[in-house]
């Protein structure tokens, strides 16, 4: 029977970065993939990096502290995993533009929170907003430019992962293989190993939940409720355009409210179907030339499928920021799904109860620009270390209790009433 110091379940974002940052460690580490790796959420997403769009506090510090650690990565990887620099070597920067002057007083607010805490942040005006992306439409009245933040590729850097691992020895990855349970001491609870579903047993005192979309099912076979569930997101990808936008990452400043939203929905004054499929714009432009461009927060239980209403109202928000993209072909449409934990916080932890478990889900819309802080967390979770940056333990799983749970799931299912409510009134006069 073979014996590890750790077995991470999922070899997506989250527990590719795990296995990086623990063999990094010295800990002798087993990835459990049951599909391949890289497969799951990473294979339908973007890769934005950042912390704009994140929430002032924790949300952005991790965002921030991530950033730094993909550019120490870019320096000691040997795999190139496109972080995307301009000819100078600068990062290309990001875009929030704003669509009504609520927006721009918003956005406002957020470069004074960012300000305060260090970050690098800035609003610029209807001009300067032209002359950073010329081909913008002519009304919007401004923006957040965000110079230091940037993109990469999710596959390269899950694979990127794996292959500085395996540099250690200390890495075995077995793809196509289901954890179906996981072993613990009966008086202890503690952790003991993982079952597959080949049959096979794999020892290790120590297992990490990277599951994503599915913690909360690795989380059941322990006992525990993880209150993360699939949010459906939705792409179109254009021929090959080159570059439509200046800066890599842009998306609309009513994701960022769309994405918070903890009481009913934001009032944009778009279209029916727009707000009906809760579509917000962003773009980016692959190394391939192709233009991804997005996308909607819905609930769609595990559904992957393309829906084509949803298509018409992302190209509809489209136009309306970028009206070039009237004259584009759009090639396909893919969907895929974020890890949302119900706080709007990702659980980063060990768990108390449960000896030797640990959580590394819920990054959201997020896990691209996260992983790397979130692996680094874990390997200093299961080596006893102190934590990167100390607000991280707000991240810990030992916030919730079934009653905070509980509350979260009422505000979550009334949030999702309303959005459906929107679907059915505009599916009913359609
Ligand atoms: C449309 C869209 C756009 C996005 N854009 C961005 C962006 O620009 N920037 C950003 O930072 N984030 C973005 N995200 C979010 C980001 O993609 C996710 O947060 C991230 O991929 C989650 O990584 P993960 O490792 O937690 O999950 P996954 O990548 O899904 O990995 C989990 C893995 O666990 C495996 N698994 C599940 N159950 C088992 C089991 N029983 N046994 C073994 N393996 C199992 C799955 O097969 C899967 O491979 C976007 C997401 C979507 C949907």
């Amino acid at each position: 029977m073979k014996s590890y110091d750790v077995i991470v379940v999922g070899g997506g974002m989250m527990g590719t970065a795990c296995a990086y940052y623990l063999t990094r460690e010295g800990l002798k580490t087993a990835i459990v993939e049951r599909g391949d790796i890289a497969g799951g959420t990473v294979s339908h997403t973007d890769g934005n990096i950042g912390y704009s769009e994140k929430k002032p506090g924790v949300d952005m510090l991790q965002g921030y502290h991530s950033l730094q650690l993909y550019m120490e990565m870019e320096k000691e990887f040997d795999y190139d995993f496109e972080f995307e620099r301009d000819k100078k070597g600068d990062t290309t920067g990001y875009i929030i533009a704003c669509e009504s002057e609520f927006e721009m007083e918003e956005a406002a607010k957020r470069v004074e929170e960012m300000r305060a805490l260090d970050l690098e942040a800035h609003l610029v005006d209807a001009k300067e907003f032209q002359e950073l992306e010329p081909l913008v439409a002519k009304d919007l009245p401004g923006a957040m430019w965000m110079p230091k933040e940037s993109t990469v590729n999710p596959y390269k850097v899950a694979f990127g992962y794996i292959y500085e691992s395996r540099k250690t020895g200390l890495l075995d990855v077995y793809s196509r293989t289901e954890v179906v349970d996981i072993l613990q001491d009966p008086g202890t609870k503690a952790v003991q190993g993982i079952v597959t579903d080949k049959g096979e047993t794999l020892r290790a005192p120590k297992v990490v939940n990277a599951a994503g979309c599915w913690a909360s099912f690795i989380g059941a076979m322990a006992g525990l409720d993880i209150p993360i569930e699939p949010r459906y997101g939705q792409l179109l990808v254009t021929e090959k355009t080159g570059l439509i936008t200046q800066h890599r990452g842009f998306i609309e400043y009513g994701y960022i409210l769309a994405k918070y939203l903890e009481n009913g929905t934001y009032d944009r004054g778009v279209s029916d179907l727009v707000e009906a499929y809760n579509v917000c714009f962003n773009i980016t432009t692959a190394h391939t030339g192709n233009t991804q461009v997005g996308g909607c927060r819905l609930f769609r239980g595990y559904s992957i499928k393309s829906e084509y209403k949803i298509m018409k109202a992302i190209a509809e928000r489209a136009i309306r920021f970028f009206p070039m993209l009237k004259n584009v072909n759009c090639i396909r449409s893919f969907g895929g799904l974020r890890p949302f934990c119900l706080d709007h916080l990702p659980i980063v932890s060990d768990v108390e109860e449960v000896p030797g478990y640990y959580i590394c889900a819920g990054h959201e819309g997020s896990g691209i620009a996260l992983g790397p802080i979130a692996g680094k967390l874990i390997s200093e979770y299961a080596t006893g270390q102190e934590l990167y940056f100390p607000e991280a333990a707000e991240l810990a799983w030992s916030r919730f209790t079934p009653e905070i749970i509980e509350k979260y799931r009422r505000i979550e299912q009334e949030n999702t009433r309303q959005l459906e409510e929107l679907e059915r009134k505009f599916e009913g006069k359609n």
